[in-house]
C-alpha cells in the first residue's frame, strides 16, 4: 500500500476531477475494476470492486481483507497491464497514487528514469545502477535504445541543435540531494562523448572535479551538496564537436566582485547576435557573485566547509604541508567548529590527488595551483586568530599567535599591518585619519569578511582560468548546449537570506517551466486556430510580484531598509508587514519573522542577519591591506573588488538614483537572474525533474509522502496531462512539405506547401485525430512524426 497522507486533502479529488478523463468512478464501480482505497491508516490500497450499494463499495484488497469503504474514498487504478510504463502519458488514471506507484515500481527494478510528457523524472537511486558508459552512449546514439534516460535527452537536444541551429539547454531542477550534479555530469558525459575526437571532452570532465573540491560542501541533506549554480555551455563546431566550453556558476551568496561589468559596457556596440553571445559570457562572472561564502567562516553543527580545505589539509604533498605551515583540519577552528571533519567512505588525501591531477589536465599552471593553495591556507589561519579586549568598552588588539604570523606570510603582508587592520578602522576627518579602535564583535566580522572574500575571489578567479583553458578555436551561436544545475528550492527549519534568494530563483525557473509547457504551447494552439480547451495550471505571477514589485516588493524594501544605518531586522520586519500584508502570497510574523507561500510550499524566513548579508561589506581597511600585498593573488582580489565597487558608484550617479551606496546583494542577485533567464528564453529547453525517494539518501527506500510533495511541487502531473491532449510536435506547413514532400508518389511539386502537407497526411494514412492542422503550422500528437521520419529515412 502507499502512504496517502496528504492525499486526502483537497488536492487529491481537484487533481481527480482534473484529471478524471477516461471512464468516470460511476463506470469504474460498474465495471469493478480495480481501484485505489484511501485507508484509515492514511495510506492508498490497491483493491478491487466487490460490490456497491449506496456510498459505500466493498473492496477486496490485495492482502485478501474485505473492506468497505465510502465511495469518495476511492479512486480508479490502472489495469495491471499499464503497470510501470515508461512514459505516465499512457496511464489511462493520472492520479496520485497510479502516478506514485508506477515510479515505485520502475525504481524497485532500478529504472530511475520515466518520461512525463516531454520531462524526464529521475529518482535518485542512491547507488551504483548500470545505466551509464559507452555501450549505453552508443545505444542511445544509434537509437538502439529507447527507455528513458539523461542520455536521450541529451541526444535530442544534440540532434535538435544540428537540424535547427538552434541554441539548446538542459534545465534540470530538484530539491538538493535529488541528483542534478550527477544528471548533469551524466548528459555532459554523453556531450563529451559525441562531440569527442579534440581531447578537450576529457578537460571538460575533470572540470568537475574542480568545482566540486571548491564549490561543493557536506550539508544535512547532501554529503557533496553544490553550494553554487552553474551553467555549463558546450559548444561545438559546425561539424558538430565540442569546440570550447564556459562554465558559468551561479549559486550561492555574497560577494560584491563584479568583475566584468566594464567589459559588458564596451560590448554594447556590437552586433546584436554577438552582444547576445557575448552577454552569456559575461554571465559567468555576474553569476559567480553568487557563491555561499558565508559557510567558509560558519554553518550549522554536522555540515562541512567547502571539500577542499579538508582535502588540502589531509593529502598536501610535505614540501606544501611545509610552505603553509599546514596541520591537522581538527586544528583549524573554521573547520572544526560544527563537529564534523571528516565525510564516511570518503578519503580526502585521495580526493586531492585526484584535484591536483584535475588541475594539471585543464592546464593550471603548477605555480598557480601552489598560490591558490596558499589562499586557502590564508583563509584557514585568519580563522585562528583571536582578539584580546584591552578596555571596558570592549576595545580589542590581535593576540600575536601563530595564525596571525602565518596568515600575512601567506598573503604576502607584514603581520603589524594585518593585525591593525583587523583591529582599526580608519576614517577621515577633514584631511587627517583618524584611527579608532575596534570592538570585539566588529574585530570578528572585519576578520570573517577579509576570509570570505578572499575564499569567494579565489573561486571566481578559478573558474575564469579553466573558462581560459577551455577557450578553444571561435565558437558561432545556434551551436550550443547549456546544461543548467542550479540550487533547489530549499526550506529548513530556519531559512535566512541564503534561503530566500534561492527561492527566488527557483520561482523564476518555475515560471520558465510554466511558460514553456503551458502558456506558450496553448497559446500557439489558439492562436493557429486549432480546437484546443485550455488546462489550467499553477501560476506564480504573485510570488514573483511580491519579490520584484517596486517600490513595495520584499527586493525593493529590503534595499531600502539597507540603506538606513539605525535600521535592524525587527525594524525591517515590520516595515514588510506593513507594506506587504496585501499580497495573497506574504504573511507577517511574529518578531521580524515572515512567511512566503513559493509554488512549491509555505517557507518561515526569519530576518535576522537580512541587512547585514544584503549590504555585504568589505572594510576599505581589508581592500587597502590586499593592495599592498607582494603576493600576486590578493592583490588581484583587492583591485576587482575596488574597481568593482568604484563601478557601482559610478553607475548610480544617475539622476534617476538617489542612493549613493553599492548596489545591494539582493538587486545583484536580481540583475543576475534575469541574464540567465534572458539567455534560457533564447533556447530550446529540455527539462529533467530529479526527485529524491527519502530524505536518508539510502538505496532501496521509497517514502511516498517525500515524492508526493515534489512531484506536484514540480508540476509534473499537470504537464503529463497538457501532453497527453495536447500535440507536442508541429511544423509549418512549409517545413512539412520539404521535408516530407519528396515522399510523395504522385508530383505535386507545383503545388502550395498545404495542399502537398495534407497530400503526404494522406498518403501515409495518418488518423485525423493524431493532427490538427493550423493557419500556419501542422501539430501533431505524440508518436506520429516519428513514423514519417521512420519512411524519410528508408527513403533517403
Ligand atoms: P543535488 O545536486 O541535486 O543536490 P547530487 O547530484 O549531488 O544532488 O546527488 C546526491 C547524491 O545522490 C550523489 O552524491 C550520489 O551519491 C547520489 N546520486 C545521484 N544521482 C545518482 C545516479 N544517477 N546514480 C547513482 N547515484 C546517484
Ligand atoms: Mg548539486
Amino acid at each position: 500500500s502507499l502512504d496517502s497522507s496528504a492525499a486526502l486533502s483537497p488536492m487529491a479529488t481537484s487533481l481527480e476531477e482534473k484529471f478524471g478523463w477516461g471512464d468516470t468512478i460511476d463506470c469504474v464501480l460498474k465495471k469493478k475494476m480495480r481501484v485505489w482505497c484511501c485507508l484509515p491508516d492514511t495510506k492508498w490500497g490497491l483493491g478491487k470492486i466487490q460490490s456497491v450499494s449506496g456510498g459505500d463499495a466493498n473492496v477486496l484488497l490485495s492482502d485478501g481483507k474485505v473492506l468497505t469503504i465510502s465511495v469518495e474514498n476511492l479512486l480508479p487504478a490502472n489495469p495491471d497491464i499499464l503497470d510501470g510504463v515508461d512514459d505516465l502519458i499512457q496511464l489511462s488514471y493520472l492520479n496520485e497514487p497510479s502516478v506514485l506507484q508506477n515510479l515505485q515500481y520502475r525504481y524497485s527494478r532500478d529504472l530511475v528514469y520515466t518520461k512525463a510528457g516531454p520531462v524526464l523524472v529521475a529518482v535518485n537511486p542512491f547507488k551504483k545502477v548500470s545505466l551509464y558508459g559507452n555501450d549505453f552512449v552508443s545505444a542511445y546514439r544509434q537509437k538502439l535504445m529507447d527507455s528513458p534516460h539523461v542520455y536521450a535527452i541529451a541526444d535530442s537536444a544534440y540532434s535538435e541543435m544540428m537540424r535547427d541551429g538552434v541554441n539548446q539547454s538542459i534545465i534540470i531542477s530538484g530539491e538538493s540531494g535529488a541528483g542534478k550534479t550527477e544528471t548533469a555530469k551524466i548528459a555532459m558525459q554523453y556531450l563529451a562523448a559525441l562531440g569527442g575526437g579534440s581531447g578537450i571532452e576529457y578537460e571538460i570532465l575533470q572540470t568537475n572535479t574542480i568545482l566540486e573540491s571548491f564549490g561543493n560542501a557536506r550539508t544535512s541533506r547532501n554529503n557533496n551538496s553544490s553550494r553554487f549554480g552553474k551553467l555549463i555551455e558546450i559548444h561545438f563546431s559546425s561539424a558538430g564537436k565540442i569546440c570550447g566550453a564556459k562554465i558559468q556558476t551561479c549559486k550561492h551568496i555574497f560577494a560584491i566582485h563584479c568583475f566584468f561589468a566594464d567589459v559588458l559596457d564596451n560590448f554594447h556596440n556590437l552586433s546584436a547576435q554577438l552582444t547576445s553571445f557575448i552577454y552569456h559570457i559575461l554571465l559567468v562572472k555576474h553569476l559567480a557573485v553568487l557563491l555561499e561564502k558565508s559557510r567558509v567562516v560558519q554553518r550549522a553543527t554536522g555540515e562541512r566547509s567547502y571539500h577542499v580545505f579538508y582535502q588540502l589539509c589531509a593529502g598536501a604533498p610535505l614540501h606544501l604541508k611545509e610552505q603553509l605551515k599546514l596541520k591537522a583540519a581538527n586544528e583549524y577552528k573554521y573547520l572544526k567548529q560544527s563537529d564534523c571533519v571528516r565525510i564516511d567512505d570518503v578519503d580526502d588525501a585521495q580526493r586531492f590527488q585526484m584535484l591536483m591531477q584535475a588541475l594539471d589536465t585543464v592546464q593550471i599552471p603548477k605555480e598557480d595551483q601552489e598560490n591558490a593553495f596558499a589562499m586557502l591556507a590564508a583563509v584557514l589561519w585568519l580563522g585562528n586568530i583571536d582578539f584580546s579586549v584591552i578596555d571596558n568598552e570592549n576595545h580589542v588588539e590581535v593576540v600575536l599567535c601563530e595564525g596571525v604570523v602565518n596568515a600575512a606570510n601567506l598573503l604576502g603582508c607584514k603581520v603589524p599591518d594585518l593585525m591593525l587592520a583587523l583591529s582599526t578602522h580608519k576614517i577621515r576627518a577633514g584631511n587627517d585619519d583618524i584611527v579608532q579602535k575596534l570592538t570585539l564583535s566588529q574585530a570578528t566580522d572585519t576578520r570573517d569578511a577579509l576570509a570570505k572574500s578572499i575564499y569567494a575571489s579565489l573561486f571566481d578567479w578559478l573558474v575564469e582560468q579553466i573558462n581560459k583553458s577551455l577557450q578553444m578555436g571561435k565558437c558561432h551561436t545556434g551551436r550550443s548546449i547549456s546544461i543548467l544545475d542550479i540550487y533547489g528550492f530549499e526550506s529548513f527549519h530556519k531559512n535566512s537570506f541564503e534561503q530566500f534568494c534561492i527561492n527566488y530563483a527557483n520561482e523564476r525557473l518555475q515560471q520558465h517551466f510554466n511558460r514553456h509547457l503551458f502558456k506558450i504551447e496553448q497559446e500557439e494552439y489558439t492562436e493557429d486556430g486549432i480546437d484546443w480547451t485550455n488546462v489550467q495550471f499553477i501560476d506564480n505571477t504573485d510570488c514573483l510580484n511580491l519579490f520584484e514589485k517596486k517600490p513595495l516588493g520584499l527586493l525593493s524594501l529590503l534595499d531600502e531598509e539597507s540603506t538606513f544605518p539605525k535600521a535592524t531586522d525587527l525594524t525591517f520586519g515590520n516595515k514588510l508587514k506593513q507594506h506587504l500584508s496585501g499580497s495573497p502570497c506574504f504573511k507577517g510574523e511574529n518578531g521580524g519573522a515572515f512567511r512566503i507561500c513559493h509554488y512549491a510550499g509555505e517557507v518561515l524566513y526569519d530576518t535576522s542577519g537580512f541587512l547585514e548579508k544584503n549590504r555585504d561589506p568589505l572594510h576599505s581597511d581589508s581592500i587597502q591591506l590586499l593592495l599592498s600585498c607582494s603576493c600576486q593573488l590578493p592583490q588581484l582580489f583587492a583591485s576587482n573588488i575596488r574597481r568593482q565597487s568604484q563601478k557601482e558608484s559610478s553607475s548610480f550617479r544617475q539622476p534617476s538614483r538617489v542612493d549613493s551606496q553599492k548596489q545591494s546583494v539582493g538587486t545583484k542577485f536580481k540583475g543576475q537572474l534575469f541574464k540567465l533567464m534572458q539567455w534560457l528564453e533564447n533556447t530550446t529547453p529540455h527539462f529533467i525533474r530529479c526527485i529524491k525517494p527519502n530524505s536518508k539518501q539510502l538505496p532501496g527506500m521509497y517514502q511516498h509522502g517525500l515524492v508526493l510533495e515534489q512531484l506536484r511541487c514540480c508540476g509534473v502531473l499537470e504537464v503529463v496531462r497538457i501532453s497527453r491532449s495536447g500535440y507536442p510536435t508541429r511544423m509549418t506547413h512549409q517545413q512539412f512539405a520539404e521535408r516530407y514532400g519528396f515522399l510523395l508518389l504522385e508530383n505535386l511539386a507545383s503545388q502550395d506547401s498545404l495542399s502537398v502537407s495534407v497530400a503526404v497526411l494522406h498518403q501515409f494514412n495518418v488518423p485525423p485525430e493524431m493532427y490538427q492542422v493550423g493557419y500556419t503550422k501542422l501539430f501533431f500528437r505524440t508518436g506520429q512524426v516519428a513514423a514519417l521520419e521512420d519512411a524519410r529515412n528508408r527513403t533517403l
